[in-house]
């Protein structure tokens, strides 16, 4: 506070958090000069609800009424960017602006205790699936569940913050804990809290989130994940002390093994994946939370897309599952989905672009009765039919071209010269 420089103490804005309960605060009014200090900042406890860095901190019901309250403005934002009318431009917006990146950093502190509580959570998820659906129409509960996985395993990359909540926590606190550590050192030295009580905290809620995250893979998941939490926690702590000793010395981040392994066939060698996927030499890729948070959801995908894998066998839907497996083929494309011309806007009709969206997720096309043009056959409602449809006759026009294309190259001038 600087009086003749016409600068004040914002009060409000100036915080004191005591790690103590309100019994303890009470005891020690005096003795802590709480009076004074209330004078000249805002007093509180950590079980108190404040807002540090864009995040309600606190009690987890305030915690879930910010989540509601983002839920809120997601909602609005949805209804506004339909005003684009062009289904690709508002998917690209959705999935890259809104939804679950929208809340990201508040599952990044408040994950698992978002994840246990399940409600608020659950109608985040909600109103995302409204959205896919009105975008994406027929789609049926196997085709949510496929559109949840990341592109790259067939889906949209659609996740629910269900989903992510416990992936970005655990990452956020694996990439932060060394910093963590060396603050509440520091917080220990300066004699403000008795040592251990803080570090215990952390280990904790670290090893909590471990186990919620890893109780929701399967058991090729959960080890390859425990393999994975064990070597960005070594990567974050060699990260941080050579930040901290001044070296220029760039760790590379791991990778997790993401290969997946269909339920029946024999998985290989798990070293020999491990090896498959080594940090590549000079790109220093770092430890962050995002970096954590996306691998860790790779390997949820796996466990998911097994289960998709399940249900699809279950109802017999082969050519989904066929469409699923071909998806994944590392060679396939999914630029389409993203592809976006900054002038022109949407490369593909609308028509076009939601119906390869609805093949992809195996929605329902059509639901009347329809008979094919061509055989006759009674179409089944996601038009698999029509993909292969031919009769003997149709490649007739097909050939007359090719035989013309052929004959016309024969007769030219060069191809006589050669
Ligand atoms: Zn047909």
């Amino acid at each position: 506070m600087n009086g003749p420089a016409g600068a004040a103490r914002n009060v409000k804005k100036t915080e004191v958090i005591f790690f103590a309960s309100s019994h303890q605060m009470q005891e020690h009014e005096v003795a802590w000069h709480l009076e004074d200090l209330r004078s000249l900042a805002c007093v509180k406890t950590t079980d108190e609800s404040s807002l540090t860095l864009g995040v309600v901190t606190g009690a987890i019901e305030e915690c879930s009424a910010q989540l509601a309250q983002k839920l809120e403005v997601n909602k609005a934002m949805h209804q506004k960017i339909r005003i684009c009318g062009d289904t690709q431009i508002e998917h690209v917006l959705a999935r890259l602006c809104l939804g679950t990146n929208k809340v990201n950093h508040i599952l990044r502190v408040h994950g698992l205790g978002l994840w246990q509580e399940g409600h608020t959570i659950k109608k985040f998820d909600e109103c995302q699936k409204s959205t896919l659906d009105r975008l994406v129409p027929g789609l049926s509960e196997q085709g949510h569940q496929q559109a949840a996985l990341g592109a790259k395993v067939g889906g949209l990359g659609w996740r629910p913050a269900v989903d992510i909540a416990l992936a970005a926590n655990l990452g956020a606190l694996i990439s932060a804990a060394p910093k963590i550590s060396a603050m509440i050192s520091a917080v220990v030295r300066a004699g403000l809290v008795t040592e251990g009580v803080l570090e215990n905290c952390l280990q904790l809620k670290i090893l909590s989130v471990k186990a919620a995250f890893l109780s929701q893979l399967s058991e090729s998941e959960r080890n390859k994940a425990e393999n994975f939490i064990d070597k960005s926690i070594e990567a974050a702590t060699a990260a941080w002390c050579a930040m901290s000793l001044g070296s220029t010395r760039s760790i590379s981040a791991p990778l997790a093994d993401t290969i997946f392994e269909e339920s029946g066939v024999a998985a290989v060698a798990p070293q020999l994946d491990i090896e498959a996927a080594p940090p590549e030499e000079g790109t220093a890729r770092k430890v962050t939370s995002l970096h954590v948070q996306r691998e860790l959801s790779k390997l949820q995908d796996c466990t998911n897309l097994r289960t998709l894998d399940a249900a699809l066998s279950s109802t017999c839907n082969w050519s989904q599952l066929k469409r699923l497996k071909e998806l994944r083929h590392p060679e396939t494309s999914h630029a389409w989905l993203w592809h976006i011309n900054p002038r022109e806007g949407s490369v593909m009709t609308e028509i076009d672009y939601v119906a390869a969206v609805q093949k992809r997720l195996g929605a329902k096309i059509i639901d009347a009765e329809c008979q094919c043009r061509i055989c006759g056959e009674i179409l089944d409602s996601c038009l698999s039919h029509s993909e292969c449809c031919a009769l003997a006759d149709a490649t007739r026009g097909h050939y007359a071209v090719v035989r013309a294309v052929v004959d016309g190259m024969r007769g030219s001038p060069q191809s006589r010269g050669a």
